[in-house]
């Protein structure tokens, strides 16, 4: 009896929404203050354990970039913060509620803007599709999940923030996967970057997995191989028709960039 009425009451509190483009819904047990509480624990944690790259330049450029494409994306509610990591691992990730960070190892095997957009979108279109929030939901358990928005500075709280990171550097299923693919190449597009650049990324990113058998996100052995992620790219791409080819990958700006990392 106690748990129906509970789950009636969980019920009252369930919202549906938006988790794509065109108005897609989804039912989400987590509002978006909760989620940005999350966010913003999980970031002054990310940011405390690893070191943020000491160059604004670098930093002002993967903002604007990354605000661009936030800007055109289904996540209005949200302010985005991107922040690059001084680290040689190839990867970046998002916490739920918008914080988003890449390695300054990534930036060294990306060419132009365009791929540097394709890495931002994907982990946009994570936060968009609320995957980190639904993760950690399906792991943790709803509960955990709103006490960790509601959380004290108790070691309690921080293991669990420590925890919910852990769980999103496992990455995601092979679908979540798939839609952060598909709708950070529509977002791309739509922010008026040429979206060859998500197929770029991931023609570079399989190369790469020869020789390194984890990289962005710690891809797990459930993920998608990267054969069929640019096959769907590819094919989102012909949709866009013939006019998204003259749309520009910024190449300079990026090589200017580039060189002030080490
Ligand atoms: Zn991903």
């Amino acid at each position: 009896m106690k748990k129906i009425s509970i789950l009636m009451v969980a019920l009252l509190f369930l919202s549906c929404a938006t988790t794509g483009p065109g108005g897609r819904k989804s039912l989400i047990l987590i509002s978006t203050n909760e989620e940005i509480s999350i966010g913003q624990k999980m970031s002054t944690q990310v940011e405390s354990q690893e070191k943020v790259l000491p160059d604004t330049e670098v930093q002002d450029y993967v903002n604007g970039v990354g605000q661009k494409i936030a800007h055109v994306s289904d996540r209005k509610d949200l302010s985005f913060h991107f922040k690059v990591l001084d680290s040689k691992e190839i990867n970046a990730f998002a916490t739920p509620g918008g914080y988003i960070y890449v390695y300054s190892g990534i930036l060294k095997i990306l060419d132009d803007e365009a791929e540097l957009a394709g890495v931002l979108s994907h982990e946009i279109s994570h936060v968009v599709g609320r995957h980190g929030v639904k993760r950690l939901q399906q792991v943790l358990g709803v509960q955990v999940v709103l006490s960790i928005a509601l959380g004290s500075s108790s070691q309690l709280s921080q293991d669990l923030v420590s925890t919910s990171i852990g769980i999103i550097l496992q990455g995601y299923s092979r679908d979540n996967e798939f839609e952060a693919d598909q709708f950070g190449t529509f977002y791309m597009e739509k922010a008026g970057y040429n979206p060859e650049g998500m197929a770029e990324l991931l023609g570079k990113l399989d190369k790469l997995s020869d020789k390194q058998p984890t990289f962005f996100e710690k891809l797990s052995a459930s993920h998608p191989a990267t054969k069929e992620r640019i096959a769907r790219v590819a094919k989102e791409i012909t949709g866009f028709g013939e006019k998204t080819k003259e749309l520009p990958f910024y190449k300079d700006e990026y090589e200017a960039m580039k060189k002030r990392i080490k």
